[in-house]
């Protein structure tokens, strides 16, 4: 049976909870904020499964191969982009999926703000997709929900983090014809707990409660992003992601979960069809793309991504480019990042209440952010 001895070995994808026979294995959150198997020792019926899907015990995601091929693109139209937060494919291989008959998975707010997976199978509802929420989002019931449209033969595009992709192949033990995965370049997901204090002291300040967030508001350009948030009472709030105090926590790579400092899913090689990130440094490689309203960096890993690829071809702007020019082998999506020496200290703080976001600000002063 499934037991976390170190923290750092669980991911938090939920292939344990979502494959037991015996439904006897269950997320419970931690002081931290962050979710990981518990399970009931008196209805377990010691099968293993828990263990065989785990996709950091498999292993089999370890690997040096390198992606097929590497681009640089944008989603022609112009609104799609700055409604994401890069170049906007994401919404370009969704609504493909929909428009034949598919549905799409990936991170969406629900009404209290928490991040959860989803589906959507209609284009008008893409938008709960669309854009990053810089949380680790909640993978609820979605493998199993995955499992069932692809076994009924529908179309299935499942996106996330490199982790809840490698959770979801291990669950589903086998290759699906009509799977279509993509990953998202990822440095590393801050407890959702942290989220809700800081949702919690905007709300205080502004007496009133939110009613959008975007964690990658283009007004003040892609590269210079600022995190909105509207409230019920129409007033605002929007900061650049280096001023803001969630982006820096963020950022500082002081709040993220304890596997995130021990990736097992990062590198050039990836468990999804294709990944999407930022093309941070485009400006030094590309800069006839570099309008600074958001451009995507893709890698393709299977010949399943080189179809994805294909029918959305003439709805982006392409440039084929070397995955080490675009992706250097020092960038924070090619390694773990290295855990802050005040990361526990941080977490103290949280766990005692009241006045934590007085005590976070002072804090983050000191914090060192990448650009
Ligand atoms: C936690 C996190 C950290 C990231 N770190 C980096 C980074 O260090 N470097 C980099 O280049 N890019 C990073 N990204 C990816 C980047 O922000 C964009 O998501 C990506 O470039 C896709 O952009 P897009 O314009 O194509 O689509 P968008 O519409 O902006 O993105 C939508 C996609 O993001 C997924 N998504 C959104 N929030 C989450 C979440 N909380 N968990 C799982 N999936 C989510 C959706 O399911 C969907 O697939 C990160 C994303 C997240 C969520």
């Amino acid at each position: 049976m499934i037991e976390i001895k170190d923290k750092k070995d669980c991911c938090g994808c939920s292939a344990c909870v979502s494959k037991c026979p015996a439904k006897c294995i269950e997320l419970k959150e931690d002081e931290e904020g962050f979710l990981y198997p518990e399970v009931n020792k008196v209805l377990c019926m010691d099968c293993s499964l828990c263990e065989k899907v785990c996709p950091t015990i498999s292993g089999e995601f370890e690997n040096d191969r390198r992606p097929l091929a590497s681009y640089i693109a944008y989603a022609e139209d112009l609104s799609v982009r700055l409604e994401s937060s890069s170049g906007g494919l994401f919404s370009l291989f969704a609504e493909n999926i929909i428009v034949n008959g598919g549905i799409v998975f990936g991170a969406a707010f629900d009404s209290d703000w928490t991040v959860r997976h989803t589906a959507v199978d209609l284009k008008n509802e893409l938008n709960r997709l669309r854009g990053s929420k810089y949380m680790q989002s909640r993978i609820e019931n979605t493998y199993k929900e995955a499992e069932k449209f692809l076994k009924s033969g529908r179309k299935v595009l499942f996106s996330g983090t490199a982790c809840q992709v490698a959770g979801l192949k291990t669950y589903l033990g086998k290759d699906y014809e009509n799977l279509y995965t993509i990953d998202v370049l990822c440095h590393g997901v801050p407890s959702q707990r942290v989220w809700k204090l800081y949702l919690e002291e905007q709300e205080k300040r502004n007496d009133s409660h939110v009613k959008m967030v975007s964690f990658r508001w283009k007004n003040t350009g892609w590269k210079n992003y600022s995190l909105k948030l509207d409230f019920m009472n129409e007033t605002s709030y929007s900061c650049v992601y280096n001023k803001d105090s969630y982006m820096r926590l963020f950022l500082s790579d002081i709040c993220l979960r304890p596997s995130c400092y021990r990736c097992h899913f990062k590198g050039l090689c990836r468990p999804s069809d294709v990944t999407l990130g930022d093309c941070w440094g485009i400006e030094n490689h590309s800069p006839e793309m570099d309008d600074d309203k958001g451009v995507s960096v893709i890698l393709i890993h299977t010949e399943k991504g080189k179809t994805m690829r294909e029918a959305i071809y003439d709805l982006c702007r392409w440039k084929s480019e070397a995955v080490d020019v675009i992706l250097p082998k020092t960038a924070d999506s090619r390694k773990s990042v290295k855990e802050p020496i005040y990361r526990g200290a941080f977490f103290r703080t949280l766990q005692l209440g009241g006045g934590v976001f007085r005590v976070l600000l002072s804090m983050l002063s000191s914090l060192v952010i990448r650009d």
